[in-house]
Order: C-alpha cells, then structure tokens, then sequence
C-alpha cells in the first residue's frame, strides 16, 4: 500500500519519508495509547519492544517558513532509485541563527536516526561556509551506518558528511 505508517517502519534502504518527519519534528499517535510522541521515542522504542503498536495518526508542524526544510536522496545510477541514504534538515532561523536546528539521517543506522552532534554545531549559528563545513565533519557522530547490497558501512561514513555538505550549501543558497 506504501502507507506513511508502514514507510515509517519500512528498513533500509527504504523510509525516507520518515527521515523528512523526523527533522520536521513529527509527533506519533499510537492506536490505544491517547496522547502525540514524538516519532523519534516511538522509533527507538520499537526497536527494543516486543509488541509493535499501530500508528493511528501523525502530526507534523507546518514549518513557518517552507525554505528552513531540504530533503535529499542519494541513490546510485545503478539501481537507480532506493537510496544509499537520505538527508533531511529542518533550519528555522530568528535573526539570521538557526534556533531549533534538526537533521535526520536515513540509511545511517537501524532506523531513521538524528545528527545531533550535526544539530549542535548549527544551533544559534548563521548558516555559513565555516558552521556547514564544521557540521559536515560530525556528520556521522553517533550514527550507524549498515552494510547492504546498496553500499557499505564504510562507504557511507566516507561520503555522508560531502552529501550533508551539499544540502546545507543549498539552503544556505536560499
Ligand atoms: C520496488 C520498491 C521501491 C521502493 N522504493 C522506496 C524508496 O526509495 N524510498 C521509500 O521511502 N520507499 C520506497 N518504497 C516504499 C516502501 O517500501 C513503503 O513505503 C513501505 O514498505 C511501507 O509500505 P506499506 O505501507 O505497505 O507498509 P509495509 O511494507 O506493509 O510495512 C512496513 C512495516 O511497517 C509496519 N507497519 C505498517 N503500517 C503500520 C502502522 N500503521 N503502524 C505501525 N506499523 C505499521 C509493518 O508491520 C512493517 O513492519 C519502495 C517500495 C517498492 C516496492
């Protein structure tokens, strides 16, 4: 059916619409289970649960401006389409500094997973050659990259941090 529910549990190299969610923020309404978490608890918790509840509803917050969200997917030539990984960044700004910066990895670890030592770099920083240069190299920090039929662990921590670079480059672009 290719459902959003089912793209957020979906394994490598598939689920890049959840990376988009994760760095926009998205909240998780699990069938039964009342109140919005945030699709980033619901995540890591799956993983280490038995019982696997049913998304019943997502919440994303509309970004108050549309150009502080980029996306990106990097797939090979050959097969063409899955992906080797997916970016997203959500980079809203106050004052030209990034306040409230979020950038979500697909591909780099057993699910959807935040750069948070990325995000750290970027946070209360005008976006600019020196901060994106300075987030590409932690890139990886914290993540997992696996090894499939797409491409290696090793591989992905090589051009992971080239590939955030770029996507940062373009929004900064505006
Ligand atoms: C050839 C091919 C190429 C594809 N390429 C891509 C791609 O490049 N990028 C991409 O993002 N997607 C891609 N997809 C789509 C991706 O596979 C689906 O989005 C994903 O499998 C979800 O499909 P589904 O909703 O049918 O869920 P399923 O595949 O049926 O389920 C996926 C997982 O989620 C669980 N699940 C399903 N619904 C819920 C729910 N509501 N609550 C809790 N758990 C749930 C299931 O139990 C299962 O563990 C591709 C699919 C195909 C067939």
């Amino acid at each position: 059916m290719a459902t959003i529910g089912g793209n957020i549990f979906a394994h490598h190299p598939y689920g890049d619409f959840a990376v988009a969610l994760l760095a926009l923020g998205a909240r998780v309404v699990l069938a039964g289970q009342g109140a919005a978490k945030p699709l980033e608890d619901v995540l890591r918790e799956r993983g280490r649960s038995s019982t696997s509840p049913i998304i019943a509803a997502i919440e994303v917050p509309r970004p108050r401006d549309p150009r502080a969200f980029a996306f990106a997917k990097v797939s090979r030539i050959k097969p063409k389409g899955v992906s080797v990984m997916s970016i997203a960044a959500h980079l809203p700004r106050e004052g030209g500094r990034i306040r409230g910066a979020r950038i979500a990895f697909g591909a780099m670890g057993p699910t959807p997973l935040r750069a948070t030592a990325a995000e750290r770099v970027l946070e209360g920083q005008s976006l600019d050659a020196a901060t994106i240069a300075r987030a590409a190299q932690l890139a990886c920090d914290g993540l997992d990259p696996p090894t499939d039929a797409l491409a290696s662990a090793w591989y992905r921590r090589e051009v992971a941090g080239t590939h955030l670079k770029r996507l940062l480059e373009k929004m900064e672009r505006g």
